[in-house]
């Protein structure tokens, strides 16, 4: 006889984190390749990368 209504729902695991694609504006979902470096993908596909901005600074 326990109510499942608990308010928190940390443990959700369906949920899957999304960011802008810095050249389309698309939003990509996290996919599991990204896995271990999602903080860093900016780009949603290679396409993408290879249109980045030329702003971009000069990165080693
Ligand atoms: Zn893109």
């Amino acid at each position: 006889m326990s109510s499942k209504s608990s308010p928190s729902f940390k443990g959700n695991k369906s949920f899957l984190p999304s960011k802008i694609c810095v050249v389309c504006k698309k939003e990509m979902t996290w996919r599991k390749s990204w896995a271990k470096n999602w903080e860093e993908v900016k780009y949603c596909s290679e396409a993408c990368k290879k249109k980045k901005p030329s702003n971009s600074q000069a990165s080693s």
